[in-house]
């Protein structure tokens, strides 16, 4: 019987291949039609000490189903009171197609991706893998001048360091020298620094930086509401590790302290209400490093849905 076919996330027991939420596969990028792609990156070639997040992608696609969509009609938010998403037809392209060893290749193929999404007109959300590959993916914004706002632990501002240029810890660096980026912020930081040079030089950028404890006492809307943001395209980057560890342990690099769930979803929702998104990632989920609970992943596909649905609650 049809109705028994195997489609990911409608069943009570989960099985089947999962995509993001349920969604439709949508592997060929120049044919794509659709409100939102989701495109997974498992690539974490970059990561200096704990790799592991080049299996973010699947791991968040097994935990989103959870939210599978059952008719295609969105999600109800009872704490905001607020539908979401509904109407909103979203894609899953599947993943890049990583290879072992060739960093500049996997970069080039990365960025490729990201313009033939661009492209299509529908919103990008890149899954993840490591920070380095929002440096690829940022390149293929090009063209008027773009706002970057990072939620991070740490700054991932390094110039080099032993060589390294294309680390998890220079591509912030990196996407400032690109010049159509006018505008940083980096929110969320307190990772303890053994050199100053990244943090005198995203000062000398102009960067705005927020230390994740400014952010605790001020709250997340306030704290985008402080930024003096334009109403213009926006790149947002989210390294799961911004979150304390009490809620986000399944990552490669959690520090102590950092922000809650509902800290990042009220910024992510102001964020929405304040520039235009034209595309965002979310990057660091390690699995491995979850305890059994598996909860790093849950608690990013959630924050996906909350900020997609602010997103399209602004279009609407
Ligand atoms: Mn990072
Ligand atoms: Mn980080």
């Amino acid at each position: 019987m049809a109705d028994d076919a195997a489609r990911a996330g409608y069943g009570i027991l989960r099985s089947g291949s999962p995509t993001f939420y349920g969604v439709p596969s949508a592997p060929e990028l120049d044919k794509l039609k659709a409100d939102v792609a989701f495109l997974g990156v498992p690539f974490d070639m970059g990561t200096n000490d704990r790799p592991g997040s080049r299996f973010g992608p699947r791991a968040i696609r097994d935990a989103s189903l959870r939210f599978a969509e059952i008719g295609r009609d969105g999600w109800y938010d009872i704490e905001e009171d607020r539908h979401l998403l509904q109407g909103v037809r979203m894609v899953d392209c599947g993943d890049v197609n990583i290879r072992t060893v060739d960093f500049a290749e996997n970069f080039d193929k990365i960025t490729a991706a990201a313009r033939l999404l661009r492209a299509s007109g529908a919103l990008p959300v890149f899954v993840g893998g490591d920070h380095a590959i929002s440096y690829p993916l940022l390149r293929a914004f090009d063209g008027g001048p773009l706002q970057v706002v990072q939620f991070d632990a740490h700054l991932d501002f390094t110039d080099e360091w032993q060589g390294q240029r294309y680390s998890h810890d220079n591509h912030m660096r990196r996407s400032r020298e690109l010049p159509f980026v006018t505008t940083m912020y980096q929110i969320g930081v307190r990772s303890l620094f053994e050199r100053m040079e990244p943090v005198d030089a995203a000062r000398a950028y102009g960067n705005i930086i927020v230390p994740a404890r400014e952010m605790v006492r001020t709250g997340g809307a306030e704290t985008i509401n402080r930024l003096p943001l334009r109403d213009a395209p926006c790149y947002v980057t989210i390294d799961i590790d911004v979150l304390s560890p009490d809620i986000a342990p399944g990552t490669g690099f959690p520090e102590p302290g950092g922000i809650s769930y509902y800290d990042l979803k009220d910024a992510l929702a102001a964020l929405a209400r304040r520039t235009q998104v034209v595309a965002l990632d979310l990057v660091e989920v390690g699995p491995w490093f979850d305890p059994p609970a598996a909860v790093t992943p849950r608690v990013a596909a959630r924050l996906l849905l909350d900020f997609l649905g602010a997103i399209f609650a602004r279009k609407e």
